[in-house]
């Protein structure tokens, strides 16, 4: 075979696109590519293998092999050196075909003949397409440069497939982006949802492959890179040392745009024929197959760098921006790699459901699409690559799955299942203003949790008795700079007009481990969890905390306020943070405001040591609410963000719930009110054991409330105390299969 120069794939490329441009029927230009690479590459084979399905590739088209055998020769995924080549998305390359490991020869082919073997994956942004092989009786092994010529061309060939160039629509592969797909992901907001696909990040769109003049484009890319390199020395200026994670990313960013190997790989795409675009998209998507293969986070999170990178590069040579003048589809349903909590909050409620390639059930985003009640899907993998602005989704929050293009069957049942609950929400509504009364008698006070004035509305439909949770620190964490107190007067005074006169349990910032403040100073941890957090953070820095209680105050306006320190562990800290509070109030009166009617001080019970302090603590304090999610992490020892243990350990178990005892008679022998605001508090029969053992209030979602109402009002709660007593009697670890028992049993 005569050696290759860059003239030689230049001209081949060109080639190729005349033929491209003819307006020959698919079939026909499929099989007339096979030949001119044959020919430019001069060896006697080439053929394209495409997917028929995620498992199967078919022969499409070749020059050399017997064409009768094109659309008849099969193989599955793996089988074969051509089926390898799918799999691993990487190029085998062999001078002696037979003897590989896995060869194995399709006789209707006529292959045996040959013994060379070069084959490179067909792919386009992780997508895997098919696989290009070349083919020559000769027994030699093909240069890099031949192998880096038909990565080039396979590139493009990727390019054409997509648009539907050569294949009927008889083939899989031309209904790439129309088949269904089901996606596995991980619950971070139960409930369903059915819309349209919003792309937050659209693909840029290339549609020159080929260039005319490779000069011309070498200098087109080396400017974009000038660009890029300078933008990301003006993010950097502009986060300051601040946020270290960021500067952590950018800092990648810089290291990859001044990359040597990465430009010289694109500088000599572009050599051997492509466009800049199209040059940067190859190693765009070489870099995303190695990302499926890397087992190790940290360097997947590098490639991913790596991949945005490109994007911004390709965003900078085309001119395209986010904004692609789409217009968002009836019932958008967000699909992004990730999306920071300030993006998500400025679509609001806009939005049916959000699904996220990656994400954490603890992540700012997840906060907020929880306080928005989204249902919200995260880790799907492959989300990004397989969705299309404007496809049909079904998001099912509570499975954790995704249907992409589901067929007429999956979105008949997915409708029943949306209808039925719609009923089930219809039947509770018919219950939001009888009390949650157990038919003993024992009536238990139902609150909701809220973070965002956009909760508010849900009040009065809730048949919520008060917010028993606001969670102050969502309006810290979506902005870049520190609210003024103003903003927060006004803010905090309109959520305590919505409530209506209902209470309102503001809960101060709760900043630190997951929930982190851009603009911020925080000290990289290396426990952040069971760091510098929440009312610790308050006190050895009480600037924002003590701004925090005058907006409270002045928000009050002379009605009545209940304040709740988070994460107290100790008593002297509870005492030092009201101490301030009551400072605070001395100077409000001072400067002339109205000072609230009644005034509740509260501490958040999250740690397992608050429940033995002195008496005196629970004296001092007028109510206690029990934080649930992290007190059952600390009691555990099970981080609630850790997909690997935050379900390991149930709320059941009779440990847990014998602790909770403890702070129940604590608190009632103190005369502290006491109240459970935990995610727990939300499903039916865990908020039914609450109940048994005592907690006489608990605040939970507002779409929970009708579903724990409508379990306590046909349940006994005093029978409920004696099942769970039961169980602690015999020595069991869980009360769960007990009470499971006993909720069977009651009529609906
Ligand atoms: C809790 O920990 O249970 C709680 C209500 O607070 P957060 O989930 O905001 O930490
Ligand atoms: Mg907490």
């Amino acid at each position: 075979m005569p050696h290759r120069t860059e003239t030689d794939s230049r001209k081949l490329l060109r080639r190729l696109r005349d033929e491209m441009s003819l307006a020959s029927p698919g079939q026909e230009r499929l099989d007339r590519i096979t030949t001119i690479i044959a020919e430019s590459m001069g060896v006697e084979v080439c053929s394209v293998y495409l997917f028929r399905d995620p498992e199967t590739l078919e022969l499409c088209a070749t020059e050399g092999l017997k064409p009768e055998a094109v659309h008849q020769t099969r193989l599955r995924l793996g089988e074969g050196l051509v089926g390898r080549v799918a799999k691993l998305a990487k190029p085998i390359n062999s001078a002696d075909a037979p003897s590989e490991p896995g060869f194995r020869y399709m006789s209707e082919t006529g292959e045996e003949a040959y013994s060379s073997f070069l084959g490179v994956p067909i792919q386009r942004l992780g997508e895997r397409l098919g696989v290009l092989v070349v083919q020559a009786r000769e027994p030699r092994l093909y240069s890099d440069d031949e192998l880096y010529g038909l990565e080039v061309v396979a590139m493009v060939i990727a390019e054409m497939t997509e648009l539907g160039a050569f294949v009927g629509e008889e083939t899989a592969f031309a209904s790439l982006h129309k088949n269904p797909v089901m996606l596995h992901g991980v619950t971070a907001q139960e409930g369903e949802a059915e819309g349209n696909v919003w792309l937050h990040q659209p693909r840029v769109v290339i549609t020159n492959l080929v260039n005319d003049d490779s000069r011309a484009e070498l200098e087109r890319l080396n400017d974009a890179v000038g660009k890029l390199r300078v933008s990301i020395d003006e993010l950097m200026a502009a986060a300051g040392s601040r946020d270290k994670e960021h500067q952590e990313v950018l800092q990648t960013y810089r290291m990859f745009a001044h990359s040597r190997g990465w430009l010289k790989r694109m500088e000599e795409d572009i050599r051997l024929g492509l466009s800049a675009e199209a040059a940067v998209e190859k190693e765009q998507s070489a870099a995303r197959a190695r990302l499926e293969r890397v087992p190790d986070a940290y360097l997947r999170d590098r490639l991913h760098d790596l991949d945005d990178l490109s994007n911004r590069l390709l965003r900078i040579l085309t001119g395209q921006g986010h904004e692609t003048g789409a217009e968002m589809p009836e019932r958008p349903i967000l699909v992004a790699r990730n999306i920071g909590p300030g993006e998500l909050l400025d679509y609001g409620r806009k939005l049916r459901g959000v699904v996220l390639e990656e994400g954490a059930v603890g992540s700012h985003a997840t906060i907020v699409a929880r306080a928005l009640a989204i249902p919200l899907v995260i880790n799907v993998p492959r989300i990004t690559t397989e969705a299309l602005n404007g496809d049909h989704i079904l998001v099912d929050g509570t499975e954790g799955m995704v249907h992409l293009r589901p067929d007429d069957s999956v979105s008949t049942a997915f409708r029943d299942k949306m209808a039925m609950q719609a009923k089930a929400q219809e039947r509770y509504a018919s219950l939001r203003d009888k009390p949650a009364v157990g038919r003993c008698g024992t009536r238990v006070t139902l609150k909701m949790n809220a973070g965002l004035m956009a909760d508010l509305p849900s009040l009065p439909s809730s048949g919520a008795e008060a917010v028993g949770l606001f969670r102050t620190e969502l309006q810290f964490l979506a902005r870049e700079k520190m609210p003024r107190r103003s903003e927060l007067v006004v803010n905090y005074a309109r959520v305590i007009d919505a409530a209506d006169g209902k209470d309102v349990h503001f809960r101060t910032l709760d900043i630190g481990s997951d929930k982190v403040m851009p603009y911020m100073n925080r000290p990289d941890e290396p426990n952040p969890a069971m760091g510098w957090r929440a009312l610790r953070v308050g006190l050895d820095k009480p600037g924002v905390l003590r701004m925090q209680l005058q907006a409270l105050i002045r928000a009050a306006n002379g009605r009545p306020l209940s304040v709740m320190f988070p994460l107290v562990a100790a008593p002297s800290e509870f005492s030092r943070a009201r101490d301030m509070l009551m400072r605070e109030i001395e100077r409000e009166r001072r400067l002339g405001h109205v000072l609230p009617e009644r005034l509740q001080v509260g501490a958040m019970l999250e740690c397992c040591a608050l429940a033995y302090a002195p008496k005196s603590f629970f004296q001092e304090a007028d109510f206690i609410s029990i934080g649930g999610n992290d007190l059952k992490q600390f009691f555990f020892a099970a981080d609630r963000e850790n997909e690997l243990v935050r379900r390991r350990y149930d709320t059941l178990s009779t440990s847990f719930l014998t602790f909770l005892q403890l702070v129940v008679d604590r608190c009632y022998e103190a005369e502290a009110r006491l109240s459970f605001c935990g995610e727990d508090a939300g499903r039916p029969v865990d908020a039914l054991a609450l109940a048994g053992i005592g907690i006489p209030a608990l605040s939970m979602r507002p779409a929970s409330i009708g579903p724990v109402k409508s379990l306590i009002r046909r349940a006994n709660i005093n029978e409920v105390s004696e099942i769970i007593a039961r169980v602690q009697a015999r020595g069991l670890e869980s009360a769960r299969p007990a009470l499971l028992d006993y909720v069977s049993t009651l009529v609906e």
